[in-house]
């Protein structure tokens, strides 16, 4: 494993064979009656365990998702671990009240009789999980997964395994009973192989063209999936914005971890008539920003080479068909190892690459529009629907245009924060994905509905 940043050889983590496939499912089968059994608040006092020892490790495991994925350690500590952390603490002070039977009001057919929900896990949950934040998007639907009840396999992705080993020793050291967690480590082959190993719930965290792959395998033993997969999200600001606020905001939404971030700001639309003042803003907030991997740097270095060389081909694609560098540099000057500079583009439009595929790269896109229509139409122009931002002093303007964005949700004079919110369904629409996770429906996705009628007599 080399480190993206530094090029620096970092250490092997040794692949889990595939002939043991058989042997993980059957210990994570015969876990789950135990596990099961244990009430919420047995289950919850082994997360609070592992939060314990994730707080006690935190400065050495940010060096570690750092080190393996080209991060800067604050991202590492903000974004991937300070989420985990609030995972835990939310689905063990909210998880009990809903995982419990629900009484449900019954009909006037059915007098005298009482009506019931139970939540009841779902057996082996397999957990497929990123490189981008490859602690978060492991660690929590692992927590979800394990707190209502089930078993979990996670296969991390093998472009960032020292993170994928280091969630392995913490579930280790937090003590969950012997086949609760397994993590089996390894590329797509291994992930193939675990999909066909015939799960009763996959969680999927990845790329649409693997996500499809996933939920035709899935459909050939019915097995129920949910989907978190990529996003193009538009950023729309209007002329009445704290444009200053919202150039910071741009800035942040589409640079930080690189701009690998499935709810990145990809496109970013400017009215018209504040179009050149913004673009200035936006490019004096980008001189402030430091690329590199010491404390001062404020964004790393991209995590792989594949992942680069998808953004290097969007920009060449989009410069030969006329659209303007404003800040960065042709792809042909690119010179620093695993760093793309951060590029924003003018003079595009949507029938580019740019626009219409996922860049996750520090690739920002500018367009102009005229109103609030066609801002909608634009932002909407595309077959992905994760997350969007509207930026505008006017309260009614920003709810209005929020309700017409097809997406999985909408933050207003902000971006990206609605997954720092474990309150809040997250998911996407369209390509983007299938299902939901955090909060209650987080939890409740690994669980069957269970309808209960009670006769009184
Ligand atoms: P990316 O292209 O961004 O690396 P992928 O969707 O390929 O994203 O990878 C996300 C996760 O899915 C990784 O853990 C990877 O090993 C796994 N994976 C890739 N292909 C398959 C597959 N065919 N079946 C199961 N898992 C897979």
């Amino acid at each position: 494993m080399i480190a993206p940043a530094t090029g620096k050889q970092i250490g092997e983590i040794a692949e889990t064979p595939i002939g043991k496939v058989d042997s993980f499912y059957q210990r994570g089968k015969g876990a789950f009656q135990q596990w099961s059994n244990l009430t919420f608040s047995d289950r919850a006092s082994y997360l609070l365990r592992l939060k314990e020892i994730i707080v006690e490790q935190m400065e050495e495991i940010a060096k570690i998702i750092a080190e393996d994925s080209g991060k800067v350690v604050t991202e590492a500590l903000v974004a991937d671990i300070m989420p985990t952390l609030d995972a835990i603490d939310h689905i063990v002070k909210h998880g009990k009240k809903h995982l419990r039977r629900q009484k449900v009001r019954t009909p006037l057919l059915l007098i005298g009789k009482k009506s019931f929900i139970e939540y009841m896990p779902r057996g082996v949950v397999l957990i497929i999980s990123p490189w981008n934040y490859p602690m978060q998007l492991a660690m929590v639907p692992m927590i979800s997964a394990l707190a209502a009840g089930n078993t979990v396999i996670l296969k991390p992705s093998e472009v960032t395994p020292l993170v994928g080993k280091c969630i392995e020793e913490l579930f280790e050291k937090a003590g969950l009973p012997e086949g609760v967690v397994q993590v089996a480590h390894g590329g797509k082959e291994v992930g193939a192989a675990f999909t066909n190993g015939k799960p009763d719930y996959i969680f999927f965290t990845g790329s649409v063209r693997t996500g499809k792959i996933i939920q035709q395998v899935a459909a050939q033993d019915l097995i129920p999936t949910t989907l978190e997969l990529g996003g193009k999200d538009p950023m729309i600001v209007f002329a009445d914005a704290h444009l200053e606020r919202a150039a910071k905001g741009a800035a942040w939404a589409a640079f930080t971890n690189s701009g690998q971030v499935c709810m990145s700001a990809e496109r970013l639309y400017v009215e018209k008539t504040i179009f050149p003042q913004f673009l200035a803003l936006l490019k004096k907030e980008i001189k402030n920003l430091k690329q590199g991997n010491d404390q001062n740097a404020d964004v790393g270095s991209m995590t792989f080479p594949a992942q680069l060389q998808i953004v290097k081909e969007q920009l060449e694609d989009a410069l030969s068909k006329g659209a303007r560098l404003e800040t960065g540099l042709p792809p042909e000057r690119w010179a620093n190892g695993m760093y793309i500079p951060l590029t924003v583009v003018t003079n595009v439009n949507h029938q580019m690459k740019i626009i219409q595929e996922e860049s996750f790269g520090p690739l920002l896109p500018v367009l102009p529009f005229d109103n609030e229509e066609e801002a909608i139409g634009l932002a909407n122009d595309t077959v992905y629907g994760l997350n969007a931002s509207v930026w505008t002093n006017d309260k009614e303007k920003a709810r209005r245009v929020a309700s017409k964005l097809v997406s999985g949700a909408v933050v207003i004079n902000d971006a990206i924060i609605s997954i720092a919110n474990h309150g809040l369904p997250f998911g996407g629409t369209k390509h983007s994905g299938i299902g939901r996770y955090h909060g209650d429906a987080g939890l409740r996705i690994f669980c069957h509905e269970k309808a209960i009628v009670e006769d009184n007599g």
